[in-house]
């Protein structure tokens, strides 16, 4: 449980941040996951470096089109941010059931994506907010669409010396009627399986639906089975009955000691089945 030997610099700013990045650096947000995995020795970076003093990475910004989140955002500083609270309540309810609270007031949603583990919360939130990465690195800054942002087990499309200095989530009615709601690890509170769900109604009509899972499969993932049968009907008890079938067709659904995967299986329909009553 004793780390590699490495080297420790604390970054200002995302400028310097990102000067300092060399191929075997890697920065370090709240520590939640990368200092467990350095014990483990899972990770043995040559140097970190810590950006968790950057405040410009922390604002959470409410624009005209877009609430922008800082990559180290804080789970407690979401879960209290009012115009998340106004116009995403998916991410304020995701936040609360984050963990404890030494873990929401340390961790970041910049670590918790560029982690990547299946069973984070923020992986569905995002997805079903149609919400986009901003990531810095030293050209300059580029936005990758979170559809394109998740590739895989604790994989994504951040690249070597680059930066999630910001997520961009839009204002849409979708967000606005949004919920999030999960099964969880009675110790860890990881999602055994996690719902995301956003829909624009009109007249009592879907309009649009993003719906996501977590926690299922090695990477969490839109049913867009569920999106599609939702899209065009009005919106009742019937119709989540008979859109919501088997959410996790095709995909490789995960097995340990605390659901098999039948069970798993089982859980991802029945949440999804909640969170759209929930939206009802
Ligand atoms: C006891 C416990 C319970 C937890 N429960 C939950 C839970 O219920 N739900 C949940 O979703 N999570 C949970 N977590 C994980 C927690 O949310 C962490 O905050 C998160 O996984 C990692 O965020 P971090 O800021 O600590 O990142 P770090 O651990 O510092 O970094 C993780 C990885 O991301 C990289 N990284 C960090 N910040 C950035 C950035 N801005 N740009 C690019 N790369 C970056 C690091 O280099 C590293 O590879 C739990 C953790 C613990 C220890």
């Amino acid at each position: 449980m004793i780390p590699n030997s490495f080297e420790y610099k604390r970054a200002n700013s995302v400028e310097e941040a990102i000067s300092l990045m060399t191929e075997d650096a890697q920065v370090l947000g709240g520590g939640h996951s990368l200092i467990p995995a350095l014990k483990l020795r899972l990770n043995n970076p040559g140097t970190l470096i810590d950006i968790s003093k950057i405040d410009a990475l922390k604002t959470i910004g409410d624009n005209e089109k877009s609430v922008t989140v800082g990559g180290g955002a804080t789970h407690a500083a979401i879960a209290n941010d009012a115009a998340l609270a106004k116009h995403v309540p998916m991410m304020g309810q995701a936040a609360r059931e984050i963990g404890d609270i030494q873990v929401r007031n340390v961790g970041t949603i910049g670590g918790s994506i560029a982690h990547a583990d299946p069973a984070a919360d923020w992986p569905a939130v995002l997805l079903a907010s149609n919400a986009s990465v901003v990531i810095s690195n030293k050209d300059g800054k580029r936005e990758v669409d979170i559809d394109q942002f998740f590739l895989g087990f604790y994989d994504t499309a951040l690249e070597e010396g680059e930066i999630i200095t910001a997520i961009r989530i839009p204002k849409t009615a979708a967000n606005q009627h949004s919920c999030y709601v999960k099964f969880k690890q009675p110790a860890s509170r990881f999602a055994i399986v996690g719902c995301a769900a956003a829909l624009d109604l009109e007249g009592g009509t879907v309009k649009d639906a993003r719906v996501a899972l977590t926690g299922a499969a090695d990477s969490a993932y839109r049913v867009k089975s569920v999106e599609k049968a939702l899209i065009g009907n009005s919106f009742n008890l019937d119709l989540i009955h008979s859109a919501v079938g088997d959410v996790t067709e095709g995909k490789s659904i995960m097995s340990d000691h605390y659901a098999s995967e039948k069970y798993r299986a089982h859980l991802a329909s029945v949440y999804v089945k909640r969170a759209l009553k929930k939206l009802l």
